[in-house]
Parts: structure tokens; C-alpha cells; sequence
């Protein structure tokens, strides 16, 4: 059996704790691995080392770590099949959708190699006679990155790029779901000429974050995952004096007006609740469709739905994988037996024809749904699209607003000027106008509003830059001796 253990100080290191976790194989419900969870001793020893590294990778010049970027783009780039074939074989996502992944990680690599230019302060010339006023941003030390099951290699592209270019050493505590894509990444990072101990991959549990967040080595951490673990990283990292970004859990709504390309709009809910078996946090899960098209669209769903190709990775063509365990997998199964029975209308039952191995559920189109029912309240993260019937605009906004997350949405319409209010009124962080899953590139920046994000700075892009650095402003005289004299007023310069 495969045992996967940690990554520190530029190799592999056995876990000793004698803890361990199990890595299974989604699409066939088979265990194909396990994964060592490291100590509280095994982090410790991971962060001393990143710390031992920090020092010289500050030092080292911006040509040469951006140059670091720009080989791990090639290796990541030569290497997009072998990582898509991990995530594949771990997380269950069907081999077009893995090869996706790759692709929205990769660009955060691309967006580091310009380290030198990100990177840049200001310079005020003769802010005052003689003196000059500049901005310098300076990395932090040992930051960390804890990762969800559901994204194992864009995810901790959307950290550790970022991270290492601005000169700061690297911790990642990936999922225990599915963590070699992590390892492979370490490797290729090794290839690419960054110093051991600048990046390290630790393996594990609740032990090995509660390490991280309470370590006083550790200067930032960012986080992904679900909505209360966000929070509590959240609180128990800023309670510790870091500086924490934690992004969290998603109910996506999509507005469909009267007058949207129906089919167009079809198209776009089914490919966003249903790819990557919903298991993203950016798919739609509940559509709000005005009572006039209503049936129209539902009717247009429900035709799409038998089209979709459900099984495993490995057989060609599949467009939509297992969930990643049988625990999940029976849990989204509660979610469509509970709105049944809180007054829903099961349209399409995905529990229904499903493979017989592996963790797998057919899509599932329910209508009717509400607010306080579960299914709507909850984050069901699984192919289950809801629909909710809306009398105007207004109440749609209205649902959009009320909900306790505001990760991403989106709006079907030909009207531009509706369109353009719903962009001013919605409190959400990420709006797409008929584009379904609006991920910002990575020259933008990507967070949610409300429960979807705990912390002030949003995820890569130029508030990547800005959470991995912090400022410092340089006052500068160098003054002709001939000038000088004592004067205990206050500095001015008028
Ligand atoms: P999760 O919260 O269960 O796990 C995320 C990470 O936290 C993992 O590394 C895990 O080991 C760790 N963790 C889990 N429980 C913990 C605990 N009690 N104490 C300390 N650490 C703990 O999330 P998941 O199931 O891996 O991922 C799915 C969730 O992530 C969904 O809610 C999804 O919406 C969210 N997500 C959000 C975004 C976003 O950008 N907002 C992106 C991807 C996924």
C-alpha cells in the first residue's frame, strides 16, 4: 500500500507519530493509500526549518526569484498530465476537469514570475527640503497554507506562488483527502532551483493546524475550506497575533431573468452545478427563476441532466467523477431525502442509477426549494442543483442579500442596465454576467463577502502580494552639513 508521509528540508521525511489517515480511491471506493499525520514535534521541525531558510531566500535578489517562478511554470506546465492524474486518482474529478485545475493554478504561477514589478514601493522626491519619502514591501517570515480536499493542487498554487516570490518560506498542510498532488508540487519546486527548506509539505489532522495556528514561528496563515473551520482559523490565528486570511463555504445563487437565452442559461447551470460533481465553491447551487420561464428552464434542466456522462476518470469521456468519500456522498444523499420530505420537489433523484462502486451520486434537480428548508440553508457541496421561484428582481436580490454566504453569483439576462444594478446591489464578492463560475484570473484577486471570508485580504492577485508582504516607509535626509543647526520644533514642510 502507498504511504505518503511529509516534505521538509527538501525531502521526504517518514512520519514517525504513528498516526495515519486513509486515502481512498473515489471511484471505486477502494483505500489506494495512506497518509502519515504529523506531530506536533513533526510541524514543529518543519516550521524551525522553513524559519533556518527564510533568512538567505529574503536575500536572495528579485531576478533570481522570479526566476525560480518561471522554471516551476515550465515544470508545472511540462507536467500538467502526471498532476491531473494525481488529482484524478485521489479526489475522483474527471481527467478535463483535473487538466482545469492545472491550468487556473498555473496562471497563479505565471502572475509571480513578476515579482520584480509586483513588488515595487512608491518614491516621493523632496517630500520635504531635502527629503525624500519611499515604500518598500518586505516579505513576513514562515507563512502557512492549509488547503481544502476539493481544489489539492490550484489551491496551494494560490498560496505558495504568491508567498514564495515575495521572499517568505512556505508551510502547507494539504487535505488528508487527497495530498499528492501537494508532494509532486514539492518536488517540482526542488527542480526548479528553490532552496530546501523553503517549502514543506506537512501531512495531517486537527494536530498538525492547531500547531500551525498556535506557533509563534508562523506569521501568516491562509486558509481554504469550510465555513466553520474558516472561523475558527480565523479567531485562533488573529487571537495568536497573525495575520490570517480564511476563505470558507459557498451557496451560489444564479438569477435568471425573463428575458435570458433560456438554453444558454440552461447550459451554464447544469455545466456549474453539476461539473466536478458540485464539489466547488464556486458551483451554482440554487437558481432563482422568475415564475414566468420557471417551467420553461426546469423543463430545460431536467432535459440536459440524462446527457451527462457519470464514472470514473479512467474511462475516457466521463464528464462527472464520485464524491470523495462515502461519508460525503451519503450526506448529500440526507440533503435530498430531507427536502422531500421539508416540502421540495424532487425533480431529478441523483441517488437514482448511480454506479454501483465508488462514491458516486447522479445530478439531482429539486424544485421548490426555500429558506428554511436544509437544503437550502446548507452548503450540500454534491451535484444538487435547487430552484427557487422568484416574483420579481427584487426578491431575488432580496434571497442573494438574506443569505449568510456571498461567494460567488451570477445573472442570466440581455439587458444591460439590470444587469449593471445587480453588479451595485448584490453582496457578493465574485459576480458573473452570464458567465456562470466567475473564478477571477489571477491578475485579480478571488474572495467571497460574509461567511465565505474571514479577513480583509482576498486570495492571490494583488491582495496575494499585499498579504504576504508588509510595508515599510522610509523617511531620508542626507543632509548638507552646512545646514544644519538644532531645531526642536515638530518635522513640517511648509
Ligand atoms: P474542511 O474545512 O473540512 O478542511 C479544510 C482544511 O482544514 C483541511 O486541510 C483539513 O485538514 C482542515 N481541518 C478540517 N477540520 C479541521 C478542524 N476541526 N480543525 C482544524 N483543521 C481542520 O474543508 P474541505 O471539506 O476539505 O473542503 C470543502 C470546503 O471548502 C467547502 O465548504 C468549500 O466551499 C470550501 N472551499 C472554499 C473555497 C473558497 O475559495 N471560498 C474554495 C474551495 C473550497
Amino acid at each position: 500500500m502507498k504511504r505518503i508521509s511529509h516534505w521538509i528540508d527538501g525531502k521526504l521525511v517518514e512520519g514517525t507519530s504513528g498516526r495515519s489517515g486513509v486515502i481512498w480511491q473515489p471511484a471505486t471506493g477502494v483505500q489506494q493509500a495512506s497518509v502519515d499525520f504529523a506531530s506536533v514535534e513533526e510541524v514543529g521541525h518543519a516550521i524551525a526549518v522553513a524559519k533556518a531558510a527564510f533568512p538567505a531566500w529574503r536575500a536572495t535578489n528579485l531576478s533570481r526569484r522570479a526566476e525560480v517562478m518561471f522554471r516551476m511554470r515550465e515544470l508545472v506546465d511540462a507536467n500538467r498530465k502526471e498532476i491531473a492524474a494525481l488529482l484524478s486518482a485521489e479526489h475522483g474529478k474527471v481527467l478535463g476537469d483535473a487538466l482545469g485545475e492545472v491550468a487556473r493554478g498555473l496562471e497563479n504561477i505565471e502572475y509571480a514570475c513578476g515579482i520584480p514589478n509586483l513588488m515595487k514601493g512608491g518614491f516621493s522626491e523632496q517630500a520635504s527640503g531635502g527629503v525624500d519619502v519611499y515604500s518598500i514591501r518586505q516579505p513576513l517570515g514562515v507563512v502557512a497554507g492549509i488547503t481544502p480536499f476539493n481544489f489539492p493542487a490550484m489551491v496551494p498554487m494560490w498560496m505558495f506562488a504568491n508567498a514564495l516570490a515575495c521572499g517568505n518560506t512556505f508551510v502547507l498542510k494539504p487535505s488528508e483527502k487527497d495530498p499528492s498532488a501537494s508532494m509532486f508540487i514539492a518536488e517540482l519546486l526542488k527542480a526548479a532551483g528553490l532552496p530546501d527548506g523553503c517549502f514543506n509539505v506537512v501531512n495531517g489532522d486537527k494536530v498538525a493546524v492547531d500547531t500551525i495556528l498556535n506557533h509563534p514561528d508562523i506569521q501568516a496563515i491562509s486558509f481554504v475550506g469550510s465555513t466553520p473551520i474558516a472561523k475558527y482559523i480565523y479567531e485562533t490565528g488573529t487571537r495568536n497575533g497573525k495575520r490570517v486570511q480564511a476563505l470558507g463555504g459557498a451557496k451560489n445563487h444564479m438569477l435568471v431573468l425573463p428575458d435570458a437565452d433560456l438554453d444558454m442559461a440552461a447550459d451554464a447551470a447544469v455545466s456549474a452545478a453539476y461539473g466536478s460533481a458540485g464539489e466547488r465553491c464556486m458551483a451554482i447551487s440554487v437558481v432563482l427563476a422568475m415564475d414566468s420561464v420557471a417551467d420553461a428552464f426546469i423543463a430545460k434542466v431536467q432535459d440536459r441532466i440524462p446527457g451527462i456522462l457519470v464514472g470514473p476518470a479512467s474511462e475516457g469521456g466521463n464528464e462527472m467523477g464520485p464524491l470523495i468519500t462515502g461519508e460525503h456522498r451519503d450526506k448529500v444523499a440526507g440533503y435530498i431525502a430531507g427536502a422531500e420530505a421539508d416540502g421540495a420537489m424532487l425533480v431529478v433523484d441523483g441517488r437514482v442509477g448511480a454506479p454501483a462502486d465508488g462514491f458516486f451520486l447522479m445530478p439531482s434537480l429539486i424544485d421548490h426549494a426555500r429558506p428554511g428548508m436544509k437544503c437550502y440553508d446548507d452548503e450540500i457541496f454534491g451535484p444538487v442543483l435547487l430552484v427557487t421561484r422568484i416574483k420579481s428582481y427584487d426578491e431575488g436580490l432580496q434571497l442573494i442579500n438574506d443569505n449568510q454566504y456571498g461567494n460567488g453569483t451570477a445573472i442570466f439576462t440581455r439587458d444591460g442596465g439590470v444587469a449593471r444594478q445587480f453588479q451595485f446591489d448584490v453582496q457578493v464578492g465574485m459576480v458573473g454576467i452570464n458567465v456562470p463560475i466567475p473564478v477571477p484570473v489571477s491578475y485579480y484577486s478571488f474572495g467571497g463577502w460574509k461567511a465565505s471570508l474571514f479577513g480583509d485580504q482576498h486570495m492571490y492577485g494583488p491582495d496575494g502580494i499585499n498579504f504576504f508582504t508588509r510595508s515599510k516607509v522610509v523617511t531620508s535626509r542626507w543632509p548638507d552639513p552646512r545646514t544644519s543647526s538644532v531645531d526642536l520644533g515638530f518635522p513640517q514642510n511648509r
